[in-house]
């Protein structure tokens, strides 16, 4: 076929994009995409099943999702003055947010802005809505926010939006509480704090964002353990919120995930066990990787660790063949060059992991 038709019709920032690309990972452990690594007994799922049967697949689901509100109202520990508008996972969110403000009117592009390296689905939607990205380089180092270059950012671009993922992803590290409130003063832009790795952080904005009248919070089920359900949620303030509601498709979340994200937010003290598990694993999984001596890891608060190694594209390879994958962030920022990210696993999994790094002679002092 022709690719005429294609070029003149398909937008050329589409055109220029790559599309996200997922690694096909059956047959292996999967430690690539920040996955909670454990099932659900039988038990629950045989509830959870019992629950499904009574759902008519045949009707369009609730456009509001208005029990599941409610239950997410009561797991975020909302105040009466913050509402939640829900997306088919935060990335949805993000290209709401994204929909609301882009605007090539004039011949002003408005821009959005963030904090890099960084989570990569911020540079992908703005530039598929045909708006300016501006990545700011974090420290090097510590991965800490470069306020200084932050600020001139700010005040060079007056981005429309900016992102700041906290934890960040794929560094790890909760930004300064000071250096983001430094910058929600400095802009008058929309200032998104994300949250995908609350439950391994354990520290949230969402309680203080009535101080501040450019600031919402974005939260999803994803990394807890509900992946397959697809569903992110925005915390803030109506006047906010209900312009991007405009925006929202009616049924963004489907009848399954209503339904079953609800029942699951009935048994959330198994969620919440699992997180302390991953939390303490984590602690493990540091403090194992550090005995290699010939590899850096930084230390995280998500659940995830971000590692650096001379060796990081043999050591990427030798557990591809031993059926373990990880993500490699070689290419993906020069900040990251011979990092590799581990997502903490299960017992199996994370003592899976270690005896390979143990088998590789590279790593051998
Ligand atoms: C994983 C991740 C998300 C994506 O969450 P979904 O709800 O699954 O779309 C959002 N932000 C950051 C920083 C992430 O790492």
């Amino acid at each position: 076929m022709s690719k005429e038709l294609v070029e003149r019709w398909i937008r050329p920032e589409v055109r220029a994009l790559s599309a996200y690309h997922v690694q096909d990972a059956s047959g292996f452990i999967k430690l690539d995409a920040m996955e909670n690594p454990y099932t659900l007994s039988e038990s629950l799922i045989d509830e959870w099943l019992q629950q499904l049967r009574s759902l008519e697949i045949n009707r369009y689901p609730d456009a509001g999702a208005k029990v599941l509100k409610d239950h997410l109202r009561d797991y975020l520990e909302l105040g009466a003055e913050q509402d939640v508008l829900l997306g088919n996972g935060s990335d949805e969110l993000i290209q709401m947010i994204v929909m609301a403000v882009a605007s090539n009117a004039g011949s002003k592009q408005r821009v959005v802005l963030a904090p890099e390296p960084g989570f990569v689905m911020y540079r992908l939607v703005a530039q598929s809505l045909g708006m300016k990205y501006v990545g700011v380089s974090l420290n090097e180092g510590d991965f800490s926010l470069d306020l200084d270059a932050m600020l001139q950012a700010i005040e060079q671009h007056k981005p429309a939006v900016i992102f700041l993922a906290y934890p960040n992803n794929p560094t790890g590290n909760l930004f300064d509480r000071q250096d983001i409130e430094t910058i929600i003063a400095a802009t008058d832009g929309l200032v998104i704090i994300d949250e995908a790795y609350y439950s391994f952080a354990e520290t949230t904005w969402i309680k203080e964002f009535q101080r501040f009248d450019n600031v919402l919070v974005m939260r999803t089920l994803s990394k807890i353990g509900l992946a397959g359900l697809r569903i992110g949620m925005l915390v803030g303030a109506n006047n906010w919120l209900d312009e991007f509601n405009k925006i929202r498709l009616p049924y963004n979340i489907n009848a399954l995930s209503q339904a079953s994200a609800t029942f699951m937010l009935k048994h959330v003290g198994v969620f919440d066990r699992q997180a302390a598990q991953i939390r303490a694993d984590r602690q493990m999984m540091f403090e194992a990787l550090n005995r290699f001596s010939r590899l850096t890891v930084w230390p995280s608060r998500a659940n995830f660790l971000l590692i650096k190694s001379e060796q990081s594209q043999t050591i990427f390879d030798k557990l591809k063949e031993q059926k373990i994958l990880i993500k490699n962030l070689g290419g993906v920022h020069s900040m990251l060059e011979n990092c590799l990210r581990i997502t903490i696993g299960s017992e199996h999994e994370n003592q899976a992991i270690l005896a390979s790094l143990g088998s590789i002679e590279q790593l051998i002092p």
